[in-house]
């Protein structure tokens, strides 16, 4: 029997009923996406070497000539969504959803954004991915799903198509407006990513949910990325919930730009790499795995922007710089240098 998985189960993309899902949809694991105000919800970085420490400097894993190999079959597991999927979409309010084609130069961007994945989730998405679909019609920002295969027990991913021709600050911006509502401050958020585009962010994100569903990373009690953080799925430790923000991503009304500030003030206390890292413990990790990726392997940054009515920067942060957030990516390190049996199994 499929079952939701905790974490990947929302379509990252669509927000409020997001806990109405989990509730309705028990049995069946979808993930992913950015926020929009009907279905379910489920979707930045500066170089700065000098204050981050030496196990953080972009550097080369595993990078045997094997890995592009692996790439390229992946990219053989390209094709239709399921027709599960597809229903999985309609039923989220998305009626126009259709299996989207790949041109050959789409086909070019998906093998290269394969190609930069960490080595850890090429092998497990070899073992455990079992359709990786892209589709048109699914509206504003929502992204796409992590779902398991009924069929196979395996998981697919089904992507918005229109994500691979999208930039990663477009991307991201688009998805954090979605906490806010305007008012009379006439202030704007800009969330600028560099390193990478959309694209590869977006797998790196699905992917690190089927790492997470197929290893059991952040179900395993007391495990590194979920100790003293969450208490389950989507339950922070006391000490953090009482100075995460409590946003859009955690179930809250879309909230006035004036807060913006005070906001981020507060994320830069946690050890959430975004604030849709604090949706859950599996969009945690996922965000955090990204992340750390888009820094030490592509050189990326992060940087959260407040701009006044007249388009000035009044204010910006950094969560690659977070302090809690940069003690993670050792934790990052271990995980994606280990050989966790469950790449390995069939
Ligand atoms: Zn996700």
């Amino acid at each position: 029997m499929a079952r939701y998985d905790e974490g990947s189960r929302s379509i990252e993309g669509w927000g409020q009923t997001r806990l109405v899902i989990r509730g309705a949809l028990v049995l069946a694991t979808v993930c992913y996406s950015l926020v929009a105000p009907i279905a379910t919800r489920c979707a930045v970085i500066a170089a700065l070497p000098q204050f981050l420490p030496v196990a953080q400097v972009p550097k080369q894993r595993d990078s045997q000539p094997k890995e592009d190999d692996t790439a390229r079959a992946l990219l053989d597991r390209v094709g239709k969504p399921d027709q599960a999927v597809v229903e999985t979409f309609k039923k989220a309010g998305m009626q126009d959803v259709k299996p989207h084609t790949l041109t050959s130069e789409e086909r070019k961007a998906v093998e290269a954004a394969l190609a930069a994945l960490p080595a850890l989730n090429k092998r497990v998405l070899e073992r455990h991915l079992h359709n990786l679909a892209f589709v048109d019609g699914i509206p504003g920002e929502g992204t796409g799903l992590t779902s398991p295969s009924k069929k196979t027990g395996l998981s697919d991913i089904t992507l918005r198509a229109s994500v691979i021709d999208e930039s990663l600050t477009t991307f991201l911006t688009n998805k954090e407006r979605r906490v806010y509502k305007q008012d009379a401050s006439g202030m704007t958020i800009t969330v600028a990513g560099t390193g990478t585009n959309a694209l590869t962010y977006v797998l790196l994100h699905e992917s690190t949910h089927v790492v997470d569903i197929s290893c059991g990373i952040t179900t395993t009690p007391g495990g590194p990325f979920v100790q003293s953080i969450w208490t389950d799925y989507s339950t922070l430790a006391p000490s953090l919930a009482v100075i995460t923000p409590t946003t859009y991503f955690r179930g809250a009304d879309h909230l006035p730009m004036a807060k913006a500030t005070s906001l981020y003030d507060a994320l830069a206390q946690t050890p959430f790499v975004s604030l849709y890292a604090t949706a859950s413990r599996q969009e945690d990790l996922a965000e955090l795995v990204a992340w750390h990726e888009i820094y030490t392997q592509g050189g990326g940054d992060l940087t959260i922007e407040l701009q006044d009515p007249g388009g000035k920067t009044i204010r910006q942060w950094h969560p690659l710089t977070f302090p809690k957030v940069r003690e993670r990516f050792t934790e990052v390190d271990q995980l994606l240098s280990s050989q966790p049996g469950c790449a390995s199994q069939s």
